[in-house]
């Protein structure tokens, strides 16, 4: 068998496996391949494609036709059909996965080589010269001589599990492209209650004023919880349309893995890099391929960078999604109707990257609850 010999071999062709790849080899100093299962990136879509403005801004230097819709901010509903209307400091984008994946992997494909339609299936490690990956190409298998290896691939990655990485929990999601009558073609709308999911949201992300992505994050049983949104929530229900183009399903990884062991780190959905309170990913693996691109081939030195920038985010992240789940229903219900007037007034603070923003809204919100000292309590004991 001939061997391929590379100083860096990327596993999965997804946004975090083509960022990677792209800042590490703009530095020109690593022969570098990608190995990507399927025969092109962005499929099967597993994505509602909700990013920042910021992150959009990076992204778009190397993907021009992916840009859906423009969002100015969300609405927060409670399980009686109340609402609040959040307008963030930062604004958001909707982005086309099938779109945005293929033009990333095209710009890697500038630093590195990719192989499609090729499968890592296991490494054999070598004390004193490089580790050989085996993979399943479609003419047989082959062997990859590599010094790094980067798991790019996915929320069920082999690699963190071929090489023993700990693991956050994994929620599921589940969504529908379908025709709605959005309250606000550029508002996200978020739904909270425990008949739409099990300590987590659901969610409608506008395509167009009659068209959106609808879905729920959940740990157990999305397709109920989906149901119980599309045919109960009292204002869903009335605006659904019949038609629905898209089934999009897949795996949420919440909570950072290890990262790094040796010459081995894992990179975006395998490390567990997604935002805990809303599942979103693609913000946390462009700042990680940043930080990856400057430190290599320093891995140590990676996640110790990542967790100095990125750190702060999860905890806070990790607090609200604690929080989801003491809420009840009645919780849910007073945030809105009592905090409604101050939150929509003092919105423009929040940032939807950085959810420690939120913290600087609390000691005036409790001011609000005061009446409500259960509520209060359950704030104070996850956020304070
Ligand atoms: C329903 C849903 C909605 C979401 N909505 C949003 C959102 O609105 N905004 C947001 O930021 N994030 C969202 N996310 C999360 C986001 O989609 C992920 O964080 C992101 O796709 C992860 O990128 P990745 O490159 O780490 O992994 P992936 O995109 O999963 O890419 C991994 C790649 O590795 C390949 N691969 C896997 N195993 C192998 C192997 N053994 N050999 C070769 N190749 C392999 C796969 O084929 C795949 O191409 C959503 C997720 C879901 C499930």
């Amino acid at each position: 068998m001939g061997f391929l010999n590379v100083s860096i071999l990327i596993v999965g062709g997804g946004p975090a496996g083509s960022l990677s790849a792209i800042n590490i080899g703009r530095r020109g100093e690593h022969e570098i391949v990608i190995v990507e299962e399927h025969q092109s990136a962005g499929f099967p879509v597993q994505c509602a494609g909700l990013i920042s403005d910021a992150c959009y801004s990076e992204l778009k230097k190397f993907s021009k036709r992916s840009l859906v819709n423009r969002i100015k901010g969300a609405f927060f509903f409670s399980p009686d059909g109340g609402y609040v209307e959040l307008i963030g400091r930062r604004k958001g984008v909707v982005v086309e996965r099938k779109i945005l994946d293929v033009e990333l992997l095209e710009k890697a494909s500038e630093y590195a080589e990719v192989i499609l339609k090729s499968s890592y299936l296991f490494s054999k490690i070598r004390e004193s010269s490089q580790n050989i990956a085996k993979i399943r190409t479609p003419s047989g298998i082959t062997g990859i001589k590599y010094d790094f290896l980067i798991g790019a691939d996915g929320a069920n990655s082999r690699i963190a599990k071929e090489f023993s990485f700990t693991k956050g929990e994994i929620y599921s999601a589940v969504q529908f492209e379908m025709k709605f009558e959005c309250l606000d073609e550029n508002m996200v709308e978020l739904y909270f209650g425990e008949k739409y999911s099990d300590g987590f949201f659901a969610y409608s992300i506008p395509l167009d004023s009659s068209t959106a992505r609808i879905g729920v994050v959940s740990k157990t049983e999305p397709i109920r919880f989906l149901s119980n949104l599309l045919n109960k929530h009292p204002s869903v229900k009335q605006r659904k349309g019949g038609s629905i183009t898209e089934l999009n399903a897949g795996a949420i990884p919440i909570g950072l893995n290890e990262v790094v062991k040796g010459n081995v780190c894992l990179i975006g959905d395998s490390a567990g890099m997604v935002k805990p309170y809303t599942g979103g990913g693609l913000y946390y693996h462009l700042v990680a391929s940043k930080v990856l691109g400057k430190s290599f081939p320093d891995l140590e030195g990676f996640k110790k960078e990542y967790l100095k920038v990125m750190g702060k985010e999860y905890t806070t992240g990790e607090k609200i999604l604690r929080l989801y789940k003491l809420l009840s229903d009645a919780d849910y219900c007073d945030l809105v109707r009592l905090g409604k007037e101050y939150i929509e007034t003092h919105s423009e603070k929040l940032d939807m990257d950085h959810p420690s923003t939120i913290l600087q809204f609390i000691p005036s919100l409790l001011k609000i609850f005061v009446r409500k000292p259960l509520l209060v309590a359950k704030i104070t004991k996850e956020l304070l």
